[in-house]
């Protein structure tokens, strides 16, 4: 775990670190990166303030290159450490950063249940329909009949729709992005910190080394801006969110699609209605916290 320690003036004003990335050249995760800290800064979110949890692969190792508490956790199970991190305390911003086979393969069904629940939580996902650190396998958003090292022949598989899982299982905010529109992209980001209730971007991050097909350039060819051709949609209206998310091909709309206010798990809770976790007494004796203590750690 990576601590925000030695926060100064000057450090909060900025999310750098020492470790630069070891991302390839060109690849979208570093629009990605940019975008949320512009979008946290902005929001004057403090390193001490914000917790960014990850799973694995190539676009989960970002929590290391920004100045927070962060958590580079275990392959799709960066949701339920979330969970427990923001059940503990609310004060936090926690912000979960992963890849599409992480987040729709490996943890999908923490995908599905942190949505339903409606935590406070803001889920990015660099989704570049590949598998990139295990070097070019189909993943669950991978697009029929493309050729990867698992599908010489092409992918049999129909592609999971990441906004519709999210509209179906409950999330209160859905968004599209795209890693090349970065201003876009974190004007959302700053949206999405700033709803509560679950969160959820979809972003297009091209893997310029192991995916040729969905590049930069095919995305640009094909996303529009919801804001500028559809300005008077209603993002409340869940049909019409659904029709929108549907939209993939010669045209993808990027933007938000569906924004609700519900309460969330936390406000929901029994058990939390006096306050965080962290705030709360144990309400056993010092004694056996000390044992347990011993015995746990
Ligand atoms: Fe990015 Fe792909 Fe390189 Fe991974 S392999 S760092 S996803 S370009």
């Amino acid at each position: 775990m990576s601590t925000a320690n030695s926060i100064t003036e000057k450090t909060v004003k900025t999310r750098k670190v020492e470790v630069s990335p070891d991302w390839c050249a060109g690849c979208g995760d570093f629009g990605v990166l940019s975008s949320l800290n512009k979008a946290t800064l902005d929001k004057d979110v403090k390193s001490h303030e914000m917790l960014i949890v990850s799973g694995i692969g190539c676009s989960s190792n970002l929590p290391g290159y920004v100045n927070a508490y962060g958590v580079h956790s275990l392959h799709g199970r960066a949701l339920p450490i979330a969970t427990g991190a923001k059940l503990a305390n609310h004060n936090l911003k926690v912000v979960i950063t992963g890849g599409d086979g992480d987040g729709f393969g490996i943890g999908v069904g923490h995908f599905i249940h942190a949505m339903r629940r409606n935590l406070d939580l803001t889920y990015l996902v660099m989704d570049n329909e590949i598998y990139g650190l295990t070097t070019g396998q189909a993943s669950p958003t991978t697009m029929k009949d493309t050729k990867t090292k698992t599908t010489p022949r092409g992918n049999v598989e129909q592609p999971i729709n990441p906004l519709m899982l999210a509209l179906v299982s409950g999330a209160t905010f859905v968004a599209r992005a795209f890693s090349g529109q970065p201003a876009h992209l974190s004007a959302l980001i700053e949206q999405a910190i700033a709803h509560k209730g679950f969160a959820f971007i979809d972003v297009f991050s091209p893997c310029v080394t192991y995916n040729k097909l969905n590049t930069f350039t095919w995305f640009k060819e094909r996303i529009y801006k919801l804001d500028d051709e559809a300005p008077d949609r209603d993002p409340t209206d869940l049909p019409d969110a659904m029709s929108t998310a549907m939209e993939f091909g010669d045209r993808i709309p990027i933007g938000l699609i569906y924004k609700v206010d519900k309460p969330t798990y936390e406000d929901s809770e029994p058990v939390l209605l006096d306050g965080p976790l962290v705030k709360q007494s144990l309400g056993i004796k010092k004694a056996l916290f000390e044992q347990l203590l011993e015995e746990t750690m």
